[in-house]
C-alpha cells in the first residue's frame, strides 16, 4: 500500500492510494501516525482496501511529510562505501549514528531554505525505514523485518560548513529549518519488499548528482534497525535515514554547493520523487 498525508501545511489528512486514485481515510484515522503505523492497524486497513470498502476519492493539492508525530529521527552516516571515500573519510567499523530533529521535516515538495551565514548546503538522497513497532533490544537482522513499517524518500540536507568547521558534533549542519524534506508517501514493507535493490537519484537543476543503490550500503537496513535498537528504544512513528550514496557538493569538484533558486529532484525506485526550490531563510 501507499499512504500519504495530503493538504495544506498542518491541516493534512491521511489518505491511501487504490487503484490509480487516492482516497481520504479520515473518517478511518485521525492521521497517519504512531497509532496507524502498527502492523495490526495496517493490517485491518489492508483488508478494507481488499474488501472495496474505502471509496473517498480525492485529488491531493499537495503531499505533507507522510508520518505525523515523528517522536525522532536517526541518522546513519557514512553507510555507502562510495560516499565514505568521496568525503576522505574511513570506511566505519560500526554503524556512525546522529540524531536530525524532528522538526527538520517538510514536505517533498516543499522549499529547502538555505540557512542564514550559510556557504556550503548541500544534498543527501537517502532511502527512509520508518518503524511501526516498538523495539529494544532486538535480537537479529531478521527481527528487525517485523519493526517496519514502510519506506520513504528522505532528503538529508547538510551544512557542510556549520557540520564539519564550527567544533562539535554533526548537529549545527544537519537541523536547520526544512532540512529534511520527507516523501511524498510511504510505501508499506510488503510492497517494497528487499529494500536492497532500490536504485536512487538526485539532480540539481537537470543534471544528475547521484545514482547510487540501496545494494550497496556497507550496513544494510535489518543491521542497521537492529544496531540501533541496542543503544535506544524504537517506538511507531521513529524514522531512520540509511546514508547516502556518492554525488554530494562535498565531494566535487568546485564543490557546487546549494544556492536559492536552485531545483533539487530526488527519487528512489518504486517510492516516487520529490522536487524542492531551493529558498534562503
Ligand atoms: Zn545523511
Amino acid at each position: 500500500m501507499k499512504l500519504a498525508r495530503v493538504g495544506p501545511p498542518g491541516a493534512e489528512r491521511p489518505a491511501v492510494h487504490i487503484g490509480g486514485r487516492w482516497h481520504d481515510l479520515s473518517g478511518r484515522w485521525e492521521d497517519l501516525d504512531a497509532r496507524s503505523l502498527t502492523c495490526e492497524t495496517l493490517d485491518d486497513l489492508r483488508a478494507a482496501v481488499e474488501a472495496g470498502s474505502i471509496d473517498a476519492p480525492i485529488e491531493p493539492e499537495r503531499f505533507g511529510p507522510p508520518v505525523a508525530g515523528i517522536g525522532k529521527i536517526v541518522c546513519v552516516g557514512l553507510n555507502y562505501r562510495d560516499h565514505a571515500a568521496e568525503t576522505g573519510s574511513p570506511i566505519p567499523a560500526e554503524p556512525i549514528l546522529f540524531m536530525k530533529a524532528a522538526d527538520t521535516v517538510v514536505g517533498a515538495h516543499d522549499t529547502v531554505l538555505v540557512p542564514r551565514g550559510s556557504t556550503k548546503t548541500d544534498w543527501e538522497v537517502e532511502l527512509a525505514v520508518v518503524i511501526g513497532e516498538r523495539a529494544a533490544y532486538l535480537p537479529s537482522a531478521h527481527a528487525a523485518a517485523a519493526v517496519i513499517a514502510g519506506y520513504t524518500i528522505s532528503h538529508d540536507v547538510s551544512e557542510r560548513a556549520f557540520q564539519l568547521e564550527r567544533g562539535g558534533q554533526w548537529d549545527k549542519g544537519k537541523n536547520a529549518a526544512t532540512f529534511n524534506p520527507l516523501g511524498p508517501w510511504l510505501v508499506t514493507a510488503d510492497e517494497v519488499g528487499d529494500p536492497q535493490r532500490l536504485g536512487m537519484r538526485l539532480w540539481v537543476n537537470g543534471i544528475l548528482m547521484q545514482d547510487g543503490n540501496t545494494g550497496n550500503m556497507i550496513f544494510p537496513v535489518g543491521e542497521l534497525v537492529a544496531y540501533v535498537s541496542q543503544f535506544m528504544t524504537l517506538y511507531p512513528g521513529d524514522v531512520i535515514n540509511t546514508g547516502t550514496p556518492a554525488g554530494v557538493a562535498l565531494g566535487r569538484p568546485g564543490a557546487p554547493f546549494l544556492r536559492p533558486g536552485d531545483v533539487v529532484v530526488v527519487e528512489i525506485d518504486g517510492l516516487g520523487r520529490q522536487r524542492q526550490v531551493v529558498g534562503a531563510a
